[in-house]
């Protein structure tokens, strides 16, 4: 198996420089990129299996880099942010970033975040079930599992593709209320509770999306998929 490829995006070169580190000690091919056009242009060129991206950058930004990547090619993102801002993050999210993390972030967190990005891009990327179970239907909310495709009340909604898992995960049961924590590892396969909020800005992503009334907040336990008459 060849190595895999990861894009760091990041100007502070000690940051950058620390990251690739740590990645290549891990076995992966780095290729780091210091700014906004320099990210594009690296990304067209290496095809990464992943690109740790940070939002603030010369030339164009962080999320402008996600939202011109994503737009030729879907590859998984992990954002990082320098503040716990929850406006970078939502659009984060709506650019088709898949995670975050917030500066400043342990090296042994970042490795397990782009492990976790990859182990999901993997299974994403798996057959298709059969047929039979390629759809489902709640109320009016319908998913096509093969296509992976979400439409409410008719109309097709754009999720990024963890909010995707995220749903499914969700309307596998329907009315039961999954805590965060649950959410978190078996949708972003890391168990570490710190990461709740990440659950948090993807339920609002999909709420926004999809409608407010489709995911009801339990508080301080988690969420649950509400099915419509
Ligand atoms: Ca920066």
């Amino acid at each position: 198996m060849t190595a895999r490829k990861v894009l760091v995006v990041e100007d502070e070169r000690t940051i950058a420089d620390a990251v690739a580190a740590r990645l290549r000690a891990e076995g992966f091919e780095v290729e780091i990129a210091g700014d906004g056009p320099a990210a594009v242009e690296a990304a067209r060129r290496t095809q990464p299996d992943a690109i740790v991206l940070d939002v603030m950058l010369p030339g164009f930004d962080g999320l402008e880099v996600c939202r011109r990547i994503q737009a030729e090619r879907a590859v998984p993102v992990l954002m990082l942010t320098a503040r716990d801002d929850e406006t970078d993050l939502l659009i984060g999210l709506a650019v088709g970033a898949d995670d975050y993390l917030t500066k400043p972030f342990s090296m042994r967190e970042l490795s397990a975040r782009v492990h976790a990005l990859l182990r999901r891009a993997t299974r994403n990327s798996a057959p298709a079930a059969p047929a039979a179970s390629e759809m489902l239907r709640l109320g009016d909310l319908e998913i096509n599992l093969a296509e992976r495709r979400v439409l409410r009340a008719g109309v097709e909604a754009q999720l990024t593709p963890t909010e995707f898992d995220l749903l499914v995960h969700l309307a596998g049961r329907p009315r039961t209320v999954l805590p965060r924590e649950r959410l978190l590892a078996e949708v972003w396969g890391w168990a570490d509770a710190s990461g709740t909020r990440t659950v948090d800005s993807h339920i609002k992503g999909l709420r926004r999306k999809l409608g407010a009334d489709l995911i009801r907040t339990v508080h301080g336990v988690g969420y649950a998929l509400e099915v419509q008459k």
